[in-house]
């Protein structure tokens, strides 16, 4: 039996349900606000820490003191109404017994809002938030070390699941088994450490159930 790392936004729910777009916007507005420059020198900032430090909010803990708590609260205050409840996905992930956690570069808080919306919230086993892996994000390795410890994973054992490349690039290099959750724009080819891609989260656990993946 495997263990599930699986990550939260854009993952367990589709691009288009609009709230990563949402999240993005509140976070120009943070930097806005409490930089005091334009929304468009905040977009450039907000996307500079994005690129070079993992999230924005580990650029602005850096170079700027930000308290964490204050930019995570705005960021996820945002409406998760357009998330579906999905049936199909909460009862196929109670079929599989390995441990569900949710692996996120967000807080908990957003986590335990966005899971209940999608009918989840019984059903993942543990989350491991930006708090927990001490605001070091995901691609830094020190985080998955954390993670693989406290769940006293096996990486051989695990499988990750993400929507983005380089999320999955560090698990591979830990020997964990990677799963894309696809986007348009993406070419595989370009990317030997992904081992498999999905449409979607329902779409990658009924293969995991089927001993496909
Ligand atoms: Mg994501």
């Amino acid at each position: 039996m495997q263990d599930l790392l699986i990550d939260l936004d854009n993952t367990v729910y589709p691009e288009d349900s609009n709230i990563f777009a949402q999240i993005d916007l509140k976070m120009k507005s943070f930097i806005a606000k409490n930089l005091n420059v334009s929304l468009d020198e905040a977009f450039k900032i907000q996307k500079k820490y994005f690129v070079n430090n993992g999230t924005t909010l580990r650029g602005l803990m850096l170079y700027h003191n930000i308290q964490p708590e204050m930019f995570l609260n705005y960021v996820h205050e945002i409406d998760l109404t357009s998330i579906k409840k999905n049936e199909e996905l909460s009862d196929e992930l109670k079929k599989y017994k390995g441990k569900k956690i949710i692996f996120t570069n967000g807080s908990d808080k957003h986590a335990k809002k966005v899971l209940k919306q999608i009918g989840l919230d019984k059903t993942i086993d543990h989350i491991f938030d930006i708090i927990k892996a001490d605001y070091i994000p995901k691609p830094d390795i020190s985080t998955y070390q954390k993670v693989i410890k406290e769940y006293s994973l096996d990486p051989d054992k695990t499988i990750m699941i993400d929507d983005l490349p380089n999320n999955l690039k560090t698990a591979k290099e830990l020997g964990i088994k990677t799963v894309l959750i696809k986007k348009d724009f993406f070419n595989s080819k370009t990317h030997n450490y992904i081992d498999i891609i999905c449409a979607n989260l329902l779409d990658t656990i009924r293969k995991i159930n089927k001993g496909i993946i």
